[in-house]
């Protein structure tokens, strides 16, 4: 089975082809414009999707060594996301499996950050059901309990900004470019993680909250700057470390939880930030710590691409779950 899958709910325009459950290609265009700004702009987002989408397309099949005609199945993130955004890749996936008559497979993102675990990979295993899901991305937080490929229930999510937007936040208030999830990562590596401490949310159950973290850090960092302005430059390094250490504690505190309450100590993550350095050694010291079985993504696979969307395409594909062309883009989908 051939599948080709696009991906474009936010500012990253993806396709790859998979050969059942392995990855044949994986090509992400990054859209640079957004830096400029910021954050992502939307309408900017989908423009730059509009250019991007024939070339990356035609790349993935190249680099896959595979002619469209081979294709058994088209498959393409349907939501959530923007909505501009998603409009693109749903419009192309449709006239593509309507011009080489196959089927049409609609994916659902979120699903796709926690399914990605199922790409073949010789140096890991897939995780076993029932498990627990903690997808953290740029727009969610989530911890799920994983029943069956289809079969998933969220338990607890954030009620206001996701880990993403806290981390990219937060880097902003200390001056760094967007998205500075990444560059927060890498200077909290040569940082000490206890030089500043910051208080954790009070939410009850397995619910998330961040925007109060943002408000505290920014407070924080205004008041050291007023008497030494070059405050923010000389701590850096301290800074990215006790925020890090911070979000990190905040999201392994609700893990702990959800596995004493389900009983279920097989975690898989995924999305944007699962790619944190700090987060994936967490997740591992869990393993001695609690017993835990621990999945961790490939780079590749953390932030969005189209091979997390093609493996969720290879099984419904397998189940014969299709979708018609009546189909439209879904900006709020929950999984
Ligand atoms: P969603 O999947 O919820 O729709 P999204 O697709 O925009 O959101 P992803 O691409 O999955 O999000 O993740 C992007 C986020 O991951 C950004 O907020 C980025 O800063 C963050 N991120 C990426 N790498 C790291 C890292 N090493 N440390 C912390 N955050 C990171
Ligand atoms: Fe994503």
């Amino acid at each position: 089975i051939y599948i080709l899958a696009i991906e474009s709910s936010c500012d990253d325009t993806s396709a790859a082809v998979l050969c059942n459950n392995t990855k044949l290609s994986n090509v992400v265009a990054a859209q640079k414009i957004h830096e400029e700004y910021g954050g992502v702009v939307p309408e900017l987002a989908s423009r730059a999707h509009q250019q991007n989408i024939v070339p990356v397309v035609h790349q993935a099949l190249a680099k896959a060594n595979i002619d469209k005609k081979q294709l058994s199945a088209i498959a393409f993130t349907r939501g959530p996301g923007l909505m501009g955004s998603l409009l693109v890749g749903t419009s192309f996936a449709k006239s593509m499996a309507l011009g080489l008559d196959v089927p049409l497979i609609e994916v659902n993102h979120m699903q796709a950050h926690i399914l990605a675990h199922f790409i073949k990979d010789e140096n890991n295993l897939p995780p076993s059901f029932p498990f627990l899901a903690m997808t953290i991305s740029g727009g969610h937080t989530q911890i799920v309990v994983v029943r069956d490929y289809f079969d998933m229930e969220i338990l607890g999510e954030t009620l206001d900004d996701a880990v993403g937007e806290a981390f990219d936040k937060s880097a902003k208030i200390l001056g760094l470019p967007y998205p500075g999830g990444p560059l927060v990562d890498k200077y909290a590596q040569l940082g000490n993680p206890k030089a500043f401490s910051f208080p954790k949310p009070k939410v009850g159950g397995l619910n998330f909250s961040f925007s109060g973290l943002k408000t505290s850090i920014l407070y924080f960092v205004q008041k050291m700057t007023k008497d030494d302005p070059n405050f923010v430059s000389e701590h850096l390094n301290d800074l990215c470390a006790s925020i890090q250490y911070t979000i990190i504690n905040i999201l392994m505190d609700k893990l702990k939880k959800a596995t004493k309450q389900t009983g279920i100590k097989d975690i898989a993550i995924g999305g944007g930030v699962s790619a944190n350095s700090g987060i994936r050694k967490a997740l591992k010291d869990g393993e001695k710590k609690y017993g835990w079985t621990t999945h961790i993504p490939k780079f590749e696979y953390c932030t969005d691409n189209a091979a997390m969307i093609g493996i969720v395409g290879y099984l419904k594909y397998k189940q014969g779950i299709f979708t018609d062309q009546g189909v439209t883009a879904k900006a709020r989908y929950v999984i």
